[in-house]
């Protein structure tokens, strides 16, 4: 078995359609740019995805609540946010080959990036923000916006949760949900998208805890993603330049990926100060300040938030489990996914059709149990091992005429081909000590 990866983004995108991951939105309608569907395996991907987001960021002392806010948003709230006036990129047009694009992305001195011709528009600032009409009534005064991040349902929130949850400063408000950006160009996939979803933490604390905070989050969320077992070295911290930072932002770490297209962001820590809860007071009336007991004075929290995408974290996973190797003279793919991440646990597999019967019966046991478990009784064994490679299955147990006298199966190991004898009866155990931190 020789290592000979080269992982690409057509490769990754390939699998994805071929094995159930992704598919273009409306494809059979020729698609919708920056929107994609996740078929059964990125389904399962995702679910798993969000689960251990909201585990890990819930195992510290501090207490953290969950949050479900609706994706069409009162004008007052962006407004109030500065999305209204601050949410956009810049674009400009080439009037040669009519290409659009981010202008803060080339270098524009140098021509169009794509024809060189020096046919460019002047830049205009683009608004990201979906708009939409709610009601009969389309006028001024029926706008709504989708979302283009969760965390202002948080904050709008804010007071609410308080009050209700009687939860202690620090502590967080957590939420994973729908996001909306009319990206000028969508690309690289899952990695900028025009629908998508966030997981976001919003972790409230008193001004002078905000920096200490700020460091613990930041530290946190990189131990998170080796957890995770993505490759330590492919991922860095980078301070934002003063220059970079957003309008409510103090200072933000982005923990950065080494993609096939360069180190780019895989999630954003900022120090929000009180700049959102001290905006939705002015815009609302509604004072959003606290009353500490202690020091009887009241004060504005400050926001530790950190923001990451479920599908740029797939579309991350899938290029670090990415490898290819070389396996009795033929190319073998597979996802060397965490077991805990990955979408499927482990595949029961009968060597022929005259123990399907009896293997059935383990897969329909360890489905009962609510393990994610898949049966596959077609074509030759090691035809299904490639498949279950290809999605990532840490285990496939086969079953054969030995397991019926023996009641054992060979359990054929995704990463190092190994292959051992397991009894039926400690399948559950096995399955447990692999998805085990
Ligand atoms: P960029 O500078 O790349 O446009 P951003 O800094 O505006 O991104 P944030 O607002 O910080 O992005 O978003 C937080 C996180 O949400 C990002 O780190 C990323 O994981 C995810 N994200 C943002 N925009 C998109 C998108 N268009 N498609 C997929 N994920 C996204």
């Amino acid at each position: 078995m020789s290592d000979k990866t080269i992982v690409t983004l057509e490769k990754i995108v390939a699998l994805c359609k071929r094995r159930g991951f992704v598919f273009p939105s409306a494809e059979i309608y020729s698609g919708l740019n920056g929107v994609y569907d996740f078929g059964p395996m990125g389904t399962l991907l995702k679910q798993n995805i969000k689960k251990l987001w909201l585990k890990n960021v819930k195992s510290f002392d501090e207490e953290v609540v969950l949050l479900d806010g609706s994706i069409l948003g009162a004008p007052q709230v962006w407004t109030a946010s500065g999305h209204v006036e601050n949410f956009s990129d810049p674009m400009v047009d080439c009037l040669n080959c009519k290409k659009r694009f981010r202008a803060d992305e080339f270098d524009l001195t140098k021509g169009c990036p794509f024809c060189s011709k020096k046919e460019l528009t002047d830049v205009r600032q683009f608004k990201l923000m979906f708009e939409t009409q709610v009601g009969a009534m389309a006028d001024q005064t029926s706008i709504a916006y989708l979302r283009p991040e969760t965390a202002q349902s948080i904050f709008i929130n804010f007071k609410n949760v308080y009050s209700t949850t009687r939860v202690k400063f620090p502590f967080g408000i957590a939420q994973i949900g729908k996001a909306f950006r009319n990206e000028i160009t969508p690309k690289q996939f899952l990695f900028r998208m025009r629908e998508f979803e966030q997981m976001e933490l919003e972790f409230f604390c008193k001004p002078e805890q905000t920096d200490k905070y700020f460091d613990i989050w930041v530290q946190r969320r990189k131990d998170f993603y080796i957890s995770l077992g993505l490759t330590p070295e492919k991922i860095r911290l980078r301070p934002h330049e003063k220059d970079e930072l957003s309008h409510y932002s103090k200072g933000c770490k982005d923990v950065e990926y080494n993609f096939p297209f360069g180190w780019k962001e895989l999630e954003g820590i900022a120090n929000r100060v009180d700049f959102d809860l001290s905006q939705h007071t002015k815009h609302s009336g509604k004072d959003l300040s606290v009353f500490d007991q202690e020091t009887q004075q009241s004060f504005m929290p400050n926001v530790v938030e950190c923001s990451v995408g479920v599908e740029r974290l797939f579309l991350t996973l899938l290029f670090d489990a990415y490898h290819e190797d070389v396996v009795e003279n033929e190319t073998r793919i597979s996802l060397k996914l965490n077991p805990k991440v990955a979408p499927i646990t482990c595949a029961v597999l009968p060597l022929t059709k005259k123990v399907a019967e009896s293997a059935e019966n383990v897969y329909l046991d360890l489905k009962k149990a609510g393990y994610n478990v898949q049966y596959d009784l077609s074509g030759s064994i090691g035809k299904r091992y490639r498949r279950q490679d290809e999605v990532g299955t840490p285990v496939c147990f086969t079953f054969d005429f030995d397991s019926i006298e023996d009641q054992k199966v060979t359990a054929r190991n995704r990463d190092t081909l190994q292959q051992e004898r397991i009894p039926v009866d400690q399948l559950k155990n096995y399955l447990d000590n692999l998805l085990k931190e």
